[in-house]
């Protein structure tokens, strides 16, 4: 993994800001992206003061994000770094937990915004560098509530039935003609302030923390997963 340079989205915290440690931990050149700029300091310091690694942040605001700003993403990997070996789609917006009928307009546009377009706009821009990799690799970020839908997640869930669809749309189109892998995951309920959102009446320290995932995530920039002919995976609790 030394040297790798791998883009997270939602870098700031919870999952993501896990993973962006833990991989730095072992030698991989993490793009922070978040629209959070504290936070992502925050990330970006630890990871300067205890690894020998080069993060980037990237400040993106994924509700407005559109072909130009996953433009200027890609540019500013390549300008920093020159490659891109692979891609966590991890931000994601709950919004608002109500009935189809309450749902408003905006709300909607908003969470499908960040949970969906933004994968397909970086997603386009940032293929012709995974191609050059050598097991380039993108993950998308899935949920309980994309196998089956469930009163009150709204748009919620609606975009993560589509991640499932983006996803095996680009895993179709990329596994015979270069060496990506897609894969789509579920980390399952995991101690972040999304899951507190979600669930307010579950005791935290019931679930388990995100550097449980980590293990999970290690395998899908792996070798062994090249060969792998699944690609939905889900944590397993
Ligand atoms: P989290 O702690 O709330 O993190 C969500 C991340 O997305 C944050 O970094 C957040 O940044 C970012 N984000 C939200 N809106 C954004 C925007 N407009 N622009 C840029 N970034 C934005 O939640 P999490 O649990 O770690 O979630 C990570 C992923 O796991 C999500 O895809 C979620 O759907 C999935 N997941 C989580 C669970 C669970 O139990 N935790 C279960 C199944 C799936 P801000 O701080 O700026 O909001």
């Amino acid at each position: 993994m030394k040297n790798k340079v791998i883009l997270i989205t939602g870098a700031n915290k919870g999952i993501g800001e896990t993973l962006s440690l833990e991989f730095s931990k072992i030698g991989v050149n993490v793009v922070l992206l978040g629209r959070n700029e504290e936070s992502l300091d925050g990330v970006y310091d630890e990871i300067v003061a205890t690894t020998s690694t080069k993060p980037l942040i990237i400040k993106c605001d994924l509700r407005n994000i559109d072909a130009n700003g996953a433009k200027q993403i890609n540019d500013e990997i390549m300008s920093a770094y020159g490659r891109l070996d692979g891609v966590i789609f991890n931000a994601a917006k709950l919004g608002k937990m109500s009935t189809i009928e309450d749902y408003g307009e905006e709300s909607w546009r908003e969470v499908f915004n960040v949970n969906l377009h933004s994968a397909f706009v970086i997603s386009k821009e940032i293929l012709p560098a995974l191609k050059t990799a050598s097991n380039g690799r993108i993950i998308f970020t899935s949920s309980g509530v994309a196998e089956a839908g469930r009163a009150f997640w709204g748009a919620y869930s609606a975009s993560k039935f589509a991640v499932k669809g983006l996803a095996e749309i680009l895993r179709d189109e990329l596994e015979t003609t270069s060496n990506i892998k897609v894969f789509n995951y579920d980390p399952g309920k995991t101690r972040t302030s999304m899951r507190a959102s979600a669930y307010p009446a579950e005791n935290p320290e019931d679930v388990k923390k995100p550097s449980a995932l980590f293990n999970d995530y290690l395998w899908f920039f792996s070798e062994e997963s090249q060969l792998s002919k699944q690609h939905y995976f889900k944590f397993d609790d």
